[in-house]
């Protein structure tokens, strides 16, 4: 049981309760292992002693009903053959405490279904450019995201160092982030960088940068991982057959005992599969929603409607409720793009709406003469 407490592990962000997820694999003989980059047929695993080139046990891929039942970055999983000159083999994926997922559409993928960007992530910097592109609908998507990976999003707004007025784009960025850690700082500079990693990056603590494109990602993440590091990402490794090949870690280490995941299109992450934050994003709407007269209010016509009530006195931007609406429709169309039991359901709902429409109207009108 003593590498199931050992410094390297707690170091990967391992706790109790992976421990106690971990009881039945340790009985099997299995060690633990947290998945620093994954690929199609290949994976780089952190053990207790050292990364790992891995593969999957046939098992597993055969029992995967689609690409996120195979092991993500970030996941822990339970390995096999550990010892020198041995294959290992990841043998089963511990239950997921979270994840940012992507879809995969039908034809683009062998197995459809949902793509695991990074498991497990405790934290999410959602990067926003106190320079001319400052962005709030976009700022509200990416808290979405946040939230529907599960993450605590933590707001940045960099490029404090050439904001003009940086104190009412707080209050803007604060409008919409109820609930949110709001920070200033500057990547460039280095300003308020260390106090971040000393808040949020605490020994095991994994996290995520996302964010639009030039608002300073790359610099942060540069300025957290140290810029050898960075440049020095791409490693060879001798796996055990001999074969060379290059990785790239996309589970860092960060010196000051955080982790950061860095997948490839994790920082742009949009909207999909954002319908599940959307209530946490929009906590503000939701809660005005819930003195609305009617459990169903639409915010439209009804009424005794707070949310209208508080458009008209101006507690609510209506440039907020209309993104919200806006994330809410694209979510949607994700989600019956790439469901079909939603999309049955939807049609189900449709059609039961026209059917008592019709009934409505025949009543009414008598329109069946
Ligand atoms: P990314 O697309 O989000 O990864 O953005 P980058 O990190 O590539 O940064 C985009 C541009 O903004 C680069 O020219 C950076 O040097 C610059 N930049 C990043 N952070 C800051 C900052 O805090 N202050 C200033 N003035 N510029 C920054
Ligand atoms: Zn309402």
């Amino acid at each position: 049981m003593s590498v199931m407490a050992s410094a390297p592990l707690l170091e990967l962000g391992w706790d109790p309760g992976w421990a106690s997820a971990f009881l039945p694999y340790d009985a099997a003989g299995w060690v633990p292992a947290r998945v620093v980059v994954a690929n199609r047929d290949a994976w780089l695993v952190a053990t207790a002693d050292g990364d790992r080139d891995a593969v999957v046990s046939g098992r597993l891929r055969h029992e995967a009903a689609g690409p996120g039942d195979l092991p993500a970055v970030g996941d822990w999983v339970a390995v096999s053959g550990t010892g020198p000159g041995d294959t290992t083999v990841i043998q089963a994926v511990l239950p997921r405490r979270a994840a940012f997922t992507r879809n995969v559409g039908l034809g683009e993928a062998t197995l459809a279904g949902e793509q695991v960007m990074a498991a497990n992530v405790d934290v999410a910097f959602v990067v926003a450019g106190l320079d001319g592109d400052f962005n709030l609908r976009r700022l509200e998507r990416y808290l979405a995201v946040a939230w529907a990976g599960g993450a605590t999003p933590v707001l940045l707004l960099n490029k404090a160092d050439v904001a003009d007025d940086l104190a009412s784009l707080r209050v803007a960025a604060e409008a919409v982030a109820p609930g949110v850690e709001v920070r200033t700082m500057s990547a460039l500079t280095g300003d308020g960088v260390d106090a971040l990693a000393a808040d949020h990056l605490g020994p095991g603590r994994t996290a995520v940068v996302i964010g639009s494109s030039g608002v300073g990602k790359s610099t942060l993440v540069n300025a957290l991982v140290g810029m050898e590091r960075q440049r020095t990402g791409a490693v060879r490794e001798d796996d055990s057959r001999g074969r060379h090949t290059t990785t790239h870690r996309e589970l860092v280490r960060l010196p000051g005992g955080g982790i950061l995941i860095d997948t490839p299109g994790i920082r742009s992450l949009a909207v999909t599969n954002a319908a599940d934050g959307l209530d946490d994003a929009f906590s503000d709407i939701a809660e005005l929603a819930a003195a609305c007269r009617f459990s169903d209010c639409r915010h439209e016509t009804e009424p005794g409607c707070a949310v209208k009530a508080a458009l008209q006195d101006g507690r609510l931007a209506r440039e907020r409720l209309a993104s919200q609406r806006k994330l809410e429709r694209e979510a949607m169309r994700v989600t019956l793009a790439n469901d079909p039991l939603a999309r049955a359901v939807e049609r189900r709902k449709w059609r039961a709406i026209h059917v008592s429409v019709n009934q409505h109207m025949r009543s009414k009108y008598g329109s069946d003469r």
